[in-house]
């Protein structure tokens, strides 16, 4: 433990980030870190707590190793807290920027004080690391005549890839997009991952020997079955990519749009073309409904201000959360408290309130006559909770509304992956229509075939994404070499 005392000398202190109205301007990040005195100070408000909850699985998914990096990075060793960190993680440039970080849920300090900002002292030792030149590449210094494809570049794939790749095998990374990246690059919008780091670091595994293959549908390009006939063990890492539909009266007017059409198109148009070429779909002087929380619906939102909508609101069918802790999530689990992200401070700063509407449930999309969406009807909900059942909801009597909206997005979640892969292959799929495999085996009930990732686990996080592709990394390593050094 570096400094004794200094979670009572330090206050928690994050990154700045730009002011909310004025960073609408653009799709560029918008933290501004701290100095090297100003982080060290942070990482001297690290108890080295004798349990370190941070890390264990309450915390961090991946086991990082917290408390030492924290040290490290309170005495200025950010060489050594580089080395530590990346025998854990893959991608800390990644999730120091959009994990949740639940290791600062389990943080004990967080018991009765500010956490430790542990997922911005992750990105700034990986950060430090690119800018001083230590991140480079590691080329692997035998082969072992193996090959492995991976299909699909989200974290899960690109982990398994990294591991296996570093294990000496021979890899290649089949993706369906023209970019590799999987949510990294369509999925999480700039602002919050710049799309430059994720080009260098798949530039970095490309020095290190992986081959990419974008613009490749496997199953639709190329039979699955000529990728398994042609490698020593394929690993399916298609995420979780079928989104759950709202299947209410008027659902196929013009402006209504799962999430994903959205910000899918909105980067691959502003990497082509900073949104020049029109190939996405336009907020812009619209008036946007966005249906469903989480990532996904604030980032439409986030999206939306900056394209210059006309309003902004989002609907939840949840009601608010409570902002404590409460009996149900005490710590150091993960706690579902009331949260302002990046879109919802944005539209604030803009439109004057938070643009959430709780208990809400959207019974029609309403046209023009033409085709087009020009409202949507919902009707406020009452939640109950009895002992011994899960909560359910009542529809409150005159609570009908209509919103003016002539977009509307979609995101209410994924509903596991695709289906033409597993049919083609013939692979087991679980109640929720996951690739079937055992968490820590990751082997499906094809031979010589592994799932990772949202694939198999359901819609869920980066970190969780890399901890599985890491884990298949593993498991494949051992059914190829008969024994495996991977973690
Ligand atoms: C909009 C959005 C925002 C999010 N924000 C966050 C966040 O802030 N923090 C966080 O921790 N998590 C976030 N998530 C969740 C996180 O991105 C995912 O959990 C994670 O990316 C899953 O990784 P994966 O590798 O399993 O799958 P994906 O990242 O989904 O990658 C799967 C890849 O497989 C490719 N593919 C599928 N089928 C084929 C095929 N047949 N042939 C070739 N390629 C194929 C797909 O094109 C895709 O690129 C967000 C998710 C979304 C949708
Ligand atoms: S990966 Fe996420 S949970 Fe783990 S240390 Fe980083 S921010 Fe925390």
């Amino acid at each position: 433990m570096g400094k004794p005392t200094g979670f009572m000398e330090y206050a928690r202190r994050t990154a700045e980030h730009n002011d909310p109205a004025t960073r609408i301007a653009g799709f560029d990040e918008f933290k501004r870190e701290l100095n090297d005195q100003e982080r060290q100070d942070q990482g001297a408000r690290c108890m080295d707590c004798g349990v370190p909850f941070c890390q264990s699985n309450f915390g961090c998914p991946v086991d990082n190793l917290i408390p030492e990096w924290n040290d490290l990075i309170y005495h200025g060793r950010w060489e050594e807290a580089f080395t530590r960190l990346m025998k854990t993680n893959n991608f800390p440039e990644y999730t120091g920027r959009v994990c949740p970080a639940p290791c600062e849920h389990a943080c004990v300090l967080g018991i009765n004080e500010p956490a430790v900002t542990i997922k911005e002292n992750e990105a700034a030792i990986i950060d430090r690391a690119y800018d001083s030149g230590l991140m480079a590449p590691r080329i692997p210094e035998y082969r072992t005549g193996k090959t492995v494809a991976v299909v699909g570049s989200g974290p899960a794939g690109l982990a398994a890839a990294d591991q296996l790749n570093q294990a000496g095998h021979t890899v290649t990374v089949y993706e369906r997009q023209d970019r590799i990246g999987g949510l990294l690059m369509y999925g999480i919008p700039n602002m919050k991952l710049d799309k430059n780091l994720v080009e260098k670091r798949n530039g970095i595994m490309a020095a290190e020997g992986i081959s990419f293959r974008p613009g490749v549908d496997v199953g639709r390009d190329i039979a699955a079955r000529e990728l398994m006939d042609s490698h020593d063990a394929v690993v399916l890492a298609v995420g979780a990519t079928k989104p759950r539909d709202l299947p209410v009266p008027g659902r196929e007017l013009k402006g209504v749009h799962f999430a994903m059409e959205f910000l899918k198109a909105n980067t691959k148009s502003l990497l082509d073309s900073n949104l020049a070429d029109g190939n996405h779909i336009s907020a812009s002087g619209r008036n946007v409904i966005v249906i469903g929380g989480g990532d996904t619906g604030n980032d439409c939102l986030g999206t939306s201000m900056r394209h210059g909508c006309a309003s902004l609101t989002n609907f939840e069918l949840m009601p608010k959360p409570p902002a404590e802790r409460n009996d149900e999530m005490p710590w150091p689990t993960f706690a579902r408290t009331y949260k302002i992200d990046y879109g919802h401070e944005e539209a604030a700063a803009v439109f004057g309130e938070d643009p959430r509407q709780y208990s809400i449930l959207t019974k029609e999309f309403i046209g023009d006559g033409e085709g087009n969406v020009k409202a949507v009807r919902t009707v406020r909900v009452e939640w109950i909770k009895e002992p011994g059942s899960r909560p359910r909801f009542e529809e409150i009597p005159g609570s009908e509304e209509e919103w003016p909206a002539d977009l509307v997005l979609l995101a209410m979640g994924f509903l596991g992956p695709e289906d033409y892969i597993a049919e083609e292959l013939n692979v087991e799929r679980d109640e929720r229509s996951n690739l079937r495999a055992e968490f820590g085996q990751f082997a499906t009930s094809v031979p010589g075939l592994f799932a990772t990732g949202d694939a198999r686990r359901g819609q869920s996080l980066v970190v969780w994404a890399i901890k599985e592709g890491r884990g298949a990394a593993r498991e494949v390593d051992r059914y190829l070499m008969g024994r495996t050094n991977l973690t």
